[in-house]
């Protein structure tokens, strides 16, 4: 997604930028839906343009439990700030963004798909409750129950116990 020096210093808010997935760098996370919604206000600031708003985009996932397909609406905050000031760019900070002055445009695809993906949680659950499958027969717990017996009477120490004496 490209947004013009002119635009940026003439300075919006709250202004609507339709984005797809494909815009996106590929990085193996689908899109629900293929828009991703960015809300955006630009700002002159002393060393360049300060950029905020939020993405909003659907995630489809799968779930690390249940393996089922699940989804989940995200809203991102932005906050970046484009900067000739190389200086500032060095401290390797995802916000602060080489924008040199002769450059009449800026390419912001890689930025959000990092937001995107810095924002997927690291365990995937399509619910907390999740009873994910069941470890013999692999059906899906949380549709259905199965015949598979508790792990607990097939453990193997459960004979011993007979043989331990009874505390008095
Ligand atoms: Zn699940
Ligand atoms: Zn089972």
């Amino acid at each position: 997604m490209k947004i013009f020096r002119s635009e940026l210093s003439s300075e919006f808010k709250n202004r609507l930028f339709d984005m797809t997935a494909g815009d996106l760098p590929d990085y193996g996370s689908p899109f629900k839906h293929d828009l991703i919604q960015c809300v955006l206000s630009s700002t002159k600031v002393q060393f360049g343009f300060h950029l905020s708003g939020s993405l909003s985009a659907i995630h489809l996932f799968e779930c690390d439990r249940c393996l089922d397909p699940f989804s989940i609406a995200d809203q991102i905050q932005v906050k970046l700030w484009l900067t000739p000031n190389q200086g500032l760019t060095d401290q390797d900070e995802l916000e602060m963004i080489y924008f040199p002055d002769s450059m009449d445009e800026i390419e912001l695809a890689g930025t959000f798909a990092d937001l995107l993906y810095l924002s997927e949680p690291m365990k995937k659950l399509c619910a907390d409750s999740c009873k994910g499958l069941c470890s013999q027969c692999g059906i899906n717990l949380n549709n259905s129950n199965c015949l598979c017996k508790s792990d607990d009477s097939v453990n193997p120490w459960e004979n011993l116990r007979s043989f331990i004496p009874k505390q008095v």
